[in-house]
């Protein structure tokens, strides 16, 4: 059998003190997943996590000590900033139980669920899909992934982003709502997780916009930096 045309080489993210690659399948993300989060976007309680995709090939790979770059989409005048926790799948499954998730987590990275969020409230307001809002082209800069086994005690660590050296983002990971091995758990009812497969955790509070020229710079205890330039 041959291809129509060669197929595209898939989406990698590097491995933190090493010179592998972990080839991204998919990326989920989980909305609304810090309670004061929830509330700056107008919900209050703990309701079931919800899920939304970014296309593989939206990862923006930084490593650490590299200023990457950002590309400022098209089509929104309100670019903003999510400072997320990324857990790598390396081993799939369904029905995944909450005490046996977190086995299948491969390695852990700092991600930015970069959203339009004029666009994102334009299609809340009309009940259509938030794909342009959160799907587009380098929407998910990332960190290196560091190996679960390296990286400390990332289920209570600190989370954290500047830019232009103001702190705009400061939360804890045990704030989250529902936790890795939950979402874990939940996506896995939705969805079989493949090897590859990237989850995006969701954002604390301090959500805001960002400008040309703008350096983030976020983290999460034993994780490293994750530092980009607007462009
Ligand atoms: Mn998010």
């Amino acid at each position: 059998m041959r291809h129509v045309f060669p197929p595209a080489a898939p989406a990698c993210v590097p491995v933190a003190g090493s010179d592998a690659l972990f080839p991204v399948h998919r990326i989920f993300c989980v909305g609304r997943n810090y309670a004061e989060h929830a509330r700056e976007m107008g919900f209050s309680g703990r309701e079931p996590p919800f899920f939304f995709m970014k296309p593989a090939d939206a990862v923006v790979p930084v490593t650490a000590g590299e200023t990457g770059r950002l590309p400022y989409p098209t089509l929104t005048a309100d670019l903003h900033h999510e400072i997320e926790l990324v857990a790598a799948i390396g081993q799939g499954g369904s029905n995944i139980a909450a005490a046996d998730a977190l086995a299948h987590v491969w390695g852990y990275a700092i991600g930015l669920d970069m959203t339009r969020r004029d666009l994102q409230a334009d299609m809340k307001k009309q009940g259509r899909p938030w794909c342009i809002a959160k799907g587009f082209d380098a929407s998910a800069p990332i960190s290196a992934i560091t190996p679960a086994a390296q990286a400390g005690d990332v289920q209570h660590a600190a989370i954290w982003l500047e830019v232009n050296g103001q702190q705009r983002q400061a939360s804890r990971i045990d704030r989250m709502i529902w936790s890795v091995a939950e979402v874990v758990a939940h996506l896995s009812a939705a969805w079989t997780l493949r090897p590859g497969d990237l989850i995006f955790t969701g954002t604390p509070e301090g959500v805001g916009a960002v400008r040309h020229g703008d350096v983030l710079e976020g983290g999460i205890d034993g994780l490293g930096t994750l530092r980009l330039a607007v462009a």
